[in-house]
Order: C-alpha cells, then structure tokens, then sequence
C-alpha cells in the first residue's frame, strides 16, 4: 500500500466533509466548525496513517449522544410556552463531557453541534483531562421576569438531570447563561437527586461551590493569550489601543484586564449598535448597566457624558485599534470588517467568543501579517477555570483569586506556546489555526486510538 501524502490526505479529507455535509443537513455553522478543523489535519494525516486507518476523524465528527428535550413552562400571565432543550455529548475520550449551555433565540442543533466540536479541542488543548459537549435552548431569557427564568430553568433541569453528573457531563454558561440561571439549575439537580454533588455544573456562586475568577476567566484569558501574540513579535499591551464587541461577560472581563495591563478598549456593543468612547470604556459603569440592571448599551453612553456615543446599527470594526477582540457571538466578523481592520492598522485579533470570525475574514487576517489567536485556544480561560472549580469542588477546597489567576496565567501561557510549537512543526509559523487544531487533535485521537473502537 502506497504511503499517504498531504495531497492524498486532503483528497480524502474533502470527501469526508461532503458527506458530513449530507448526513447533516441545514447546519450551516456546524459545517464551517468542521471545515476549519479539517482543513488543518492533512499534514497530520500525511505523517499518521494510524490514525487514518482507525477512521479516527469520522469517528470525532460525530457526537457520542445527542438528546433533544421539551422543555414547557409558564410566564407569569400563566400562558404555557415550549421551547426545545438540547445537550450534544461531542466526545468523553479525555474527561467527562465539558461546555456550557446556551439559552438564546438561535439556538439549534447545528449551533449546539458546532460549539460542542469546537469545545473538543479547546478542552484538550487546556491539558486539564475534560471532553466535550454544549447544550442549550432556544429559550431567550432576555425580557423574561426572575421568576419566569426560575420555572424555564427548573423545566429544562427536570429532563436534563439525568443525563449529567460529575464524573459524567458538567454544564456551565455560556450566552444567556449565567450565575442566576446557574443557580435555579443547581438548586433543580440537587432538589430532584437529593444530592449535594457541587461537581455537577460550574459557575456556581462563591458561597456554594463556586471558584473565584471564573466570571473572568474567558475575558482575562483571551487578553493574557493575545498579550502572548504581541509578545512574540516584541510588543506588549501597554499604551494598545482595541476594539472589543460584545457586553457580556466576556467583553465585561476582556475590557477590565486590557485596562489593568495598560491598554484601553474603545468600544463594546449589543445587537443593536455599539458604543465608542474616546477616553475608553468605564467598566464600572458598564458592568452596572449590564449585570445589575441588565439594560442595553445605549443607556451607558446616555449616562456615560462626553466622551461616549451610541451608534444604532453600523460595524464596531469601522474604529480603528491596534487589537480587536471579538467577544459577541459567530460569525460577527466578515472579510469586509477584516479588510477595514487591516487598512487601520490592527496588529493581532484575538477571539473572546466562539468562531466570531468567519473563514474568510481569517484569511484576510493570515494574509495581512496580523496574529489571530482563534477561540478554542483564546478563550480556553473560561472553561480551564470551571475544571479548576471541578477540581476544588472534589477536594471539598477553596482557592484563593489569587491562586486561580496565577493558573489562569499559567495555562493560558501554555496553551499559546503549544499552539505556536505546533504550528512550527507542521511548517505553519506564527499560524495559531492550525497550531490549536492540529494540538487539540492529536490529544483528542490518542486517546482515542488507545481506548479502542468506541
Ligand atoms: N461556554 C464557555 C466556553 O465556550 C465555558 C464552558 C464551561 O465553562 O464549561 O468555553
């Protein structure tokens, strides 16, 4: 049998998407998570032919478990409504299933499916022994009293409970998701199990189980992983000026450690504009319109004075930065919004939120000399820390936030120099693309390779 080439693997690896592609119609972003990875692995292939031959690629694209769920509940008028729950256990070969939930409008199977593949590598390439999965509902919290979240949340817990365990599959947060649904889902799983298994969901609060700097995590992270791409090329933070989306946690975090490393986030924004401000975004302000009073973005610019402008619609990629850091959701920078980031001179674009940047705009970026740190290894910070909680939670232990951060620092630290090791061996410097996907692979399918035909 002749050897395999690169050219042969990538023959074969393009057939393998065509027909991931047919048995998994009309999942659009599903696709594109899994054209990415793929188009990284031919060298690996090329070098592997074990894992070729145990089909270990078909075998990661397809989830171990899918569960679809009705989750009914009542507003407060007493209408009952349905929405559909959704867990996707992607692959268990290095930890128990591992990802947060998502409760927005869009959310569907493909979304599930694409986040839960992606959070496969990104929680290899954390080294800290967790697998994949991701869930959700196309229930959207916004505009929704405590009290109706509370019931939805108690619905959605009554099926999903028995899917889920510490040593089994442990949600968290993710858009929609945060420490109040948390809490209405843990009080569910442990009133329904009579258990007090803390290790079962992360994000908790501090007081019951929860890790300090973990609502920091992916924002801190995502800032100390692009202060390692600046580093490799002699620069750091201070005096930087970026451009951040989003105003959720990740964006809250993202912009409060640029600041305290000496750099300064102009922007944020939601689904309907965004906001600049020339002397920078007070953070304060913006986590007390946001977190406390769960407003739009408007209202900070209205109370904000001077230096800050809301603008309805338009692109928060037309302000001109050194950094960007996409921290909203998929898909919410194309190669027009790259091109205008290119042209005003941005040095590196690092992705707080889950493929932000579309395939295109990423190879604008590559092709312009700009360092792009991808999500599943720049927004890593978030899930390392909830196995940081999962490991406190099995000691019974608290750690202080300043021992957290110092492993937050550390892991992300490690996760930018395997990306960028990886990288170089396979002949693609400086590319942290095929850096996470390639290391992310290989943890993923040795395992997998040694556990056997599962
Ligand atoms: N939703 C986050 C992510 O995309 C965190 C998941 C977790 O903490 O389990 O990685």
């Amino acid at each position: 049998m002749t050897p395999p080439t690169t050219s042969s693997s990538k023959d074969k690896l393009a057939a393998l998407r065509t027909e991931i592609e047919h048995r998994n119609p009309a999942q659009p972003e599903f696709h594109q998570a899994v054209h990415e990875v793929l188009e990284s692995l031919a060298p690996v292939l090329a070098v592997r032919d074990d894992y070729a031959q145990a089909s270990l690629v078909e075998r990661l694209c397809e989830p171990e478990r899918q569960i679809i769920f009705r989750v009914p509940w009542q507003d407060d008028r007493g209408r009952v409504h349905v929405n559909r729950g959704f867990r996707v256990e992607f692959n268990s070969a290095l930890g128990p299933y591992k990802g947060g939930l998502r409760f927005h409008s869009s959310v569907n199977l493909g979304i599930v499916k694409f986040l839960g593949f992606e959070q496969v590598f990104k929680n290899a390439l954390t080294g800290l022994g967790i697998g994949g999965g991701k869930g959700g509902s196309d229930f959207d919290p916004h505009g929704r009293s405590d009290s109706e979240v509370m019931r939805f949340c108690q619905s959605f817990m009554t099926e999903l409970h028995r899917h889920i365990g510490a040593h089994t599959d442990v949600p968290a947060g993710d858009i929609g998701v945060g420490g109040r649904e948390i809490g209405y889902l843990f009080g569910q799983y442990r009133r329904i199990t009579n258990r007090w298994e803390s290790g079962v969901l992360t994000g908790k609060g501090l007081s019951w189980g929860g890790s300090a700097i973990r609502p920091e995590a992916t924002g801190y992270g995502n800032v100390y992983f692009a202060a390692e791409m600046l580093r490799r090329r002699g620069e750091d933070l201070q005096g930087q000026t970026a451009v951040v989306s989003g105003s959720g946690n990740v964006a809250i975090y993202t912009i409060e450690k640029l600041k305290a490393l000496g750099a300064n986030a102009l922007t944020c924004s939601d689904s309907g504009g965004y906001v600049i401000d020339d002397k920078g975004i007070d953070v304060e302000l913006l986590k007390q319109v946001k977190e406390v009073e769960r407003a739009r973005i408007s209202e900070y610019a209205e109370r904000r004075g001077a230096s800050a402008r809301y603008i309805s619609g338009g692109s928060v990629w037309d302000v001109p930065a050194d950094i960007a850091l996409p921290s909203a959701t998929q898909n919410e920078l194309g190669a027009e919004a790259a091109a205008t980031l290119v042209r005003n001179g941005v040095k590196a674009v690092s992705e707080g939120a889950n493929m932000p940047t579309t395939m295109e705009a990423v190879d604008v970026l590559h092709e312009a000399g700009v360092a792009f740190g991808p999500g599943k290894a720049a927004n890593a910070g978030g899930v390392a820390v909830s196995a940081l909680e999962m490991q406190q939670n099995a000691a019974r232990d608290t750690w202080t936030p300043a021992r957290v951060e110092d492993e937050l620092l550390r892991i992300m630290q490690d996760i930018h120099h395997t990306c960028y090791e990886t990288a170089e061996r396979y002949d693609a410097p400086g590319n942290y693309v095929t850096g996470a996907n390639i290391a992310g692979f290989e943890r993923v399918a040795d395992a997998m390779l040694a556990q056997g035909v599962i």
